[in-house]
């Protein structure tokens, strides 16, 4: 099939659908021919709801979760444990952790994995930050007495484990705080957010400790 015979408008509408995940040319045409030969008012609900999610949705200041607030909900709930934080690749993750709803504690995201083959560094994660997060969470004495624990939840592929090394050593190192990995139970390559909510429990019931010589036991 070939976009250009469309007129302009509906040619990058197909353009711009074409851009997103999971979406080829041939279902942009299906998605594009759907939106604007179906019922106009949809359409523009459509439209309407992705400008004020994009306007009105940003990064909470602490976690780098998804919020319309400076602060995310889980990090201003006083009822969630502030010395356990679990650190994801993206904001996904959390709702399939909350979904599973073993897990009280806060979260991190650092938003991508370390990948030498993408041209991916940590400096390009939230990781300073979370070091900075652990820092001040060392230095006080809450009613959970600073950090217990980070639970490191990256998927299981190597970048997700190239990422919780990294993290784990460093963390170990500098701080010396308790360093988890979930893993067990999450298929090889498993990624949390297609994991169902059993697994997820298993797989946070069952993290390891990552040992002194940042080997998982
Ligand atoms: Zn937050």
């Amino acid at each position: 099939m070939n976009p250009n015979i469309y007129p302009p408008a509906m040619r990058q509408l197909i353009n711009e659908l074409s851009k997103l995940p999971s979406i080829g040319e041939k279902s942009a045409i299906r998605l594009a021919y759907h939106l604007i030969t179906g019922d106009t008012s949809r359409a523009f609900s459509l439209a309407q709801a992705i400008t004020q999610a994009s306007d009105r949705t940003e990064f909470c200041k602490v976690c780098f979760a998804l919020t319309e607030n400076e602060i995310c909900d889980i990090c201003s709930d006083a009822n969630r444990n502030d010395g356990i934080i679990c650190v994801v690749e993206k904001p996904a993750d959390i709702f399939a952790l909350e979904r599973s709803g073993g897990f009280r504690g806060k979260y991190h995201v650092l938003h991508g994995l370390w990948s030498p083959l993408r041209g991916v560094k940590p400096e390009d994660l939230k990781l300073e930050q979370l070091f900075e997060r652990i820092q001040a969470l060392s230095k006080s004495k809450t009613e959970y007495n600073g950090l217990q624990e980070l639970i490191i939840a990256t998927s299981t592929t190597v970048e997700g484990d190239a990422t919780a090394l990294f993290i784990a050593n460093k963390a170990k190192q500098q701080f010396q705080i308790r360093v988890s990995r979930i893993a067990q139970g999450l298929p090889q390559g498993g990624e949390l957010e297609y994991a169902d909510e059993l697994t997820i429990s298993h797989a946070i019931e069952g993290r390891r400790i990552v040992d002194d010589h940042h080997k998982v036991i």
